[in-house]
């Protein structure tokens, strides 16, 4: 059995690796095949920046039943400080302060629990910083 640090450690790293293409720079992620910039296929892992800032967002209100015990909560297109744009929540925040240009952070939390198996899924998400 792995130590669960470790083994948290590696699944976080796993979650916010994507590629950059050897060919023409461009930052993929998630990971793919080829570069979607270049169609180039000599790619190398990276880690995603941990700080970026919203671009833009949008107030959910209403979604699946798995996700509704974390309404309402706010999803932003982020732009992360090396240059790759991403869809995440927005979490620890006060909703009436999101605003367009905030700084936010990179964190690991549970996205959801599948009820009947109590699979639990994780992912990130951002905090003001
Ligand atoms: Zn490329």
């Amino acid at each position: 059995m792995e130590p669960p640090k470790l083994w948290r450690e590696k699944r976080e790293r796993y979650l916010a690796i994507g590629v950059q293409c050897t060919e023409c720079g461009h930052k993929n992620f998630p990971s793919t095949q080829l570069c979607l910039n270049c169609g180039g296929s000599k790619l190398t892992e990276y880690k995603l920046a941990e700080f970026g800032e919203i671009i833009s967002f949008t107030m959910i209100t209403q979604t699946a039943p798995e996700m509704e015990k974390y309404l309402p909560y706010a999803i932003a297109l982020i732009k992360l400080d090396d240059g790759v744009k991403i869809t995440a929540q927005v979490i620890d925040v006060d909703y009436d302060k999101i605003k367009e240009g905030m700084k936010v952070r990179m964190v690991f939390r549970i996205l959801s629990i599948d009820g009947n198996e109590g699979l639990i899924r994780y992912g990130f998400k951002f905090i003001p910083c």
